[in-house]
């Protein structure tokens, strides 16, 4: 049974020493104590007693790792990346509070040791049962792992889960198919369930949303906030001096300096960086506590493109400013830009921090076209004049972030193999029918539930596409989110029969697109790989069919029925 911590000075000493990220990470999870332990007690009262077993859980942080070069550890005191060792500190904290048994590893021996797998000896099976029922690492641990369990990673794999912060699409993940069309990237395929795959925003469905947490504000503080505003002063996002020579950078910040004072936290060891602009108060790097008080005090926090979808921008919101961002047209992708090259997804990107746009938007976050020097103008001063209270979408929360992976650990298990048909006995004939309006499948009240499945079954929509539509986004423009997990509940001749779909003949391929309905030729097409279905994806050739499901208000990784 677990049960819930408030105490986490355990887990600073689980965490060690000796690394400026693992100090990083023990100081956030140190001012975070109070906030964890409050979002404990929230989330137990809300649960009602349920029981939890107690996981033993493996944390092996890969990137840390002097094998795979660590290159983080040596740039946390000098401007680079911190988003990921947020990520791990707050995952850490997530599966301590909740009460779980934990081990974490930061080098290829400590994993080897904690694996059962005496040093040197790589690539055999393990000699003992695997005593981990979970194991959460990254791409680069999951190499580390590949290499020195030898037969046994295929055994256990399904225990892992993978953080990964941009994302990983079925037909990235699948050996085969990737390699015959085109989708082999330097991370590899793994052939995992693509929910194993946990990122930092939720990207596509296909993944599971891991998320971390921003500091949450009390009402008073909150009141504090907005009365010491001061209205014209704005930080920029970004630590590394190269942010401030993207192109175009120096007109907007021209136009911006005839407003707001402009502040920046660059990096510097002695001199002033030479690409930050003289009228710009450079503070250097702020340690993470003074930068949240920076943030309190300023209106605007502007983004000029980079980094991408970090967590900068959810902290200056939650502390009452308004982050003004570019609109990117043509949107960023593998296809057009050189730090999506390579990355295990397709997706498009139409913004810096296309979360704050889409899951938060207007008043708090404005995306504006930069190249249109009028609505760049123009947004500036309208900010200046608005009023936003501090804002935190739940699920950024340490009870949203909390109750997520409770879910997940309670709910989500790859390991048991998928039988024949999710519809088991009840042969070809579905549990759903067409919708009174005749648009889309809904769960037929009088049919059971089917068991085992998470989400429940009955939350299960399912629409036939437009044509050239992503299910990710069919699913969005009706309100609702794709489930990848109901794929297997349509992959079948029912169910585009009860849609009135006018099969001419049906086929089952390999195709990430799949089921779908090609127009010309009148063919439906099933998916005849479990690992290639895919909210992800999309050809003007398709409609394809999707399944779509509710979701809670600020916590869109779950349905309604789904704790
Ligand atoms: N941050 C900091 N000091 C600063 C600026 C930022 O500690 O002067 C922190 C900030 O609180 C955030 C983290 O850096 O949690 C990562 O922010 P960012 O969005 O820049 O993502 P990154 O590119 O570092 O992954």
């Amino acid at each position: 049974q677990a049960i819930f911590r408030s105490n986490l000075s355990h887990l600073l000493e689980l965490v060690g020493s000796g690394k400026e990220s693992l100090v990083f990470m023990k100081k956030r999870t140190k001012r975070l104590t109070v906030q964890w332990a409050l979002a404990a007690q929230r989330l137990e009262r809300k649960l009602g007693g349920v029981r939890r077993d107690q996981k033993q859980i493996l944390v092996h942080i890969g990137f840390l790792t002097e094998e795979s070069g660590d290159v983080f550890s040596p740039r946390v005191l000098k401007g680079g990346p911190l988003g990921e060792m947020v990520q791990w500190a707050d995952i850490l904290a997530a599966l301590y509070v909740l009460g779980h048994s934990l081990r974490i590893t930061v080098s290829l021996k400590e994993l080897q040791s904690n694996l059962g797998v005496p040093p040197g000896r790589g690539n055999c099976p393990l000699t003992v049962p695997l005593p981990f029922d979970l194991i959460y690492t990254d791409y680069h641990g999951l190499t580390q792992m590949k290499q020195h369990m030898g037969l046994s990673f295929k055994k256990y794999r399904c225990r892992i889960r993978v953080i990964d912060t941009f994302g990983t699409e079925p037909a990235y993940n699948h050996e085969e198919y990737a390699t015959l069309h085109g989708y082999r990237t330097n991370w590899g395929y793994w052939n995992l369930n693509p929910k194993q795959f946990m990122t930092m925003f939720p990207h596509t469905p296909d993944n599971s949303f891991m998320g971390f947490v921003s500091e949450e504000l009390n009402e008073t503080e909150k009141q504090l906030i907005k009365r010491n505003k001061a209205s014209n002063m704005a930080v920029v996002y970004g630590k590394e001096p190269s942010i401030w020579k993207l192109q175009g950078q120096e007109k907007f910040l021209s136009t911006l300096n005839k407003y707001m004072e402009i502040h920046g936290t660059v990096f510097y060891e002695t001199q002033r960086p030479p690409e930050v602009p003289a009228f710009v108060k450079n503070h250097g790097l702020l340690p993470q506590p003074e930068f949240q008080q920076l943030l309190r005090k300023a209106k605007l926090f502007i983004g000029f493109g980079f980094p991408y979808e970090g967590p900068a921008p959810l902290e200056a919101i939650a502390n009452g400013c308004i982050f003004l961002q570019s609109r990117f047209s043509p949107p960023h992708s593998s296809l057009n830009h050189e730090f999506f090259r390579g990355k295990p997804t397709s997706r498009e990107v139409f913004s810096q921090h296309p979360y704050a746009e889409n899951f938060i938007g207007k008043p708090h976050v404005w995306t504006v076209d930069y190249n249109n020097s009028e609505e760049f103008e123009a947004a500036i001063k309208v900010i200046m004049r608005t009023q936003v209270d501090p804002y935190l979408p739940y699920e950024y929360t340490c009870e949203g972030m909390l109750e997520r992976i409770h879910a997940y650990i309670q709910h989500q298990d790859f390991c048991v193999a998928p039988g024949p048909s999710p519809l088991g006995s009840r042969g070809p004939q579905s549990p759903f029918v067409l919708a009174p309006n005749a648009t889309h499948l809904e769960w037929a009240r009088n049919a059971s539930v089917v068991p085992g499945t998470w989400p429940p079954s009955y939350s299960l929509r399912a629409w036939l596409a437009e044509a050239g539509k992503t299910c990710t986004d069919a699913c969005l423009d009706r309100g609702l989110v794709c489930e990848p997990s109901f794929f297997p509940f349509l992959n079948s001749q029912d169910a585009f029969q009860k849609l009135q779909v006018p099969c001419d003949s049906t086929e089952s391929e390999m195709n990430h697109l799949y089921p779908a309905f090609a127009q010309p030729g009148q063919e439906c097409y099933l998916q005849k790989e479990p690992l290639l279905f895919s909210c992800a994806g999309a050809s003007t050739k398709y409609r394809r069919l999707c399944p779509c499901r509710d979701f809670r208000k600020g916590q869109v990784a779950l349905c309604q029925a789904c704790l």
